[in-house]
């Protein structure tokens, strides 16, 4: 039967903070010949001056990779980030008839639409009659390539996103703000603040915006 599976992400770049933060002064300080200044604790304000004047391009250094359990219509959105690399479960080779699978599909809930609610029945008695069409196209011989017409856009997929800081910092931009989707809105505020945790000065600019 249809699984509800929240929304979530897992930092799969293993990630010390001041590291990143070396590595970024290391190639930053090319740029003015200042290995000279280098020091224990140098890299931290070397990472603030690069984040006040804008001079973002030295923070494409360094790359995080993040794996996202969310809805396909979130993936699209995530997709659209063109200076990021991605690898998706496919809806062609992922058979969910198959044993591995436990013969279900996986859905999310719209993070605005009440567990409890009457709208979440009629959601979730539509992802009932979704799931038993998809499963009958299969038996009746179609391919998963060709069952996956029946799938909603709230399916349960897997993405693994690779992108730079810079990136990361645009991405959080668009995303976090109170006028993208509530759905990637709801992951992305919460990647922005762990990533914060683990790696000082460079997201600390960012905070929720209209
Ligand atoms: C609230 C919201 C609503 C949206 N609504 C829609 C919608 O209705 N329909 C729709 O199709 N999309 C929509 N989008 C997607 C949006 O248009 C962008 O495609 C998506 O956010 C990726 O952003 P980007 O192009 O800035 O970033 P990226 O692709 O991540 O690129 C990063 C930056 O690199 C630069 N860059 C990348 N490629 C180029 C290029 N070819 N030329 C010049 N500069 C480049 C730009 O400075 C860009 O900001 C929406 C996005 C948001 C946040």
């Amino acid at each position: 039967m249809v699984q509800v599976t929240p929304a979530s992400f897992e930092i799969l770049t293993p990630i010390a903070g001041d590291t990143v933060l070396k590595h970024i002064e290391r190639c930053g300080r090319t740029c003015y010949q200042s290995f000279d200044k280098m020091g224990e604790a140098t890299h931290t304000r070397f990472a603030a001056h690069i984040v006040e004047r804008h001079h973002e391009s030295v923070l494409e250094h360094f790359s995080i990779s993040v794996k996202f359990i969310i809805d396909r219509a979130i993936a699209n959105e995530l997709t659209r980030h063109r200076m990021a690399s991605f690898s998706q479960e496919s809806t062609r080779y992922c058979c969910y008839s198959k044993d591995k699978f436990k013969g279900e599909i996986t859905v999310i809930r719209p993070i605005e639409m009440h567990p409890q609610s009457k709208a979440y029945q009629y959601w979730f008695d539509c992802m009932l009659e979704i799931e038993k069409t998809y499963l009958k196209l299969i038996e009746l011989g179609e391919k998963a390539e060709t069952a996956r017409a029946v799938l909603p856009c709230c399916l349960k997929t897997e993405i693994v996103a690779t992108a730079n800081l810079r990136e990361w910092r645009h991405i959080f931009k668009m995303r976090c703000s109170d006028a993208a989707h509530p759905d990637i809105r709801y992951i992305m505020r919460q990647l922005r603040d762990e990533m914060k945790r683990q790696i000082p000065i460079v997201f600390d600019d960012l905070e929720d915006k209209a």
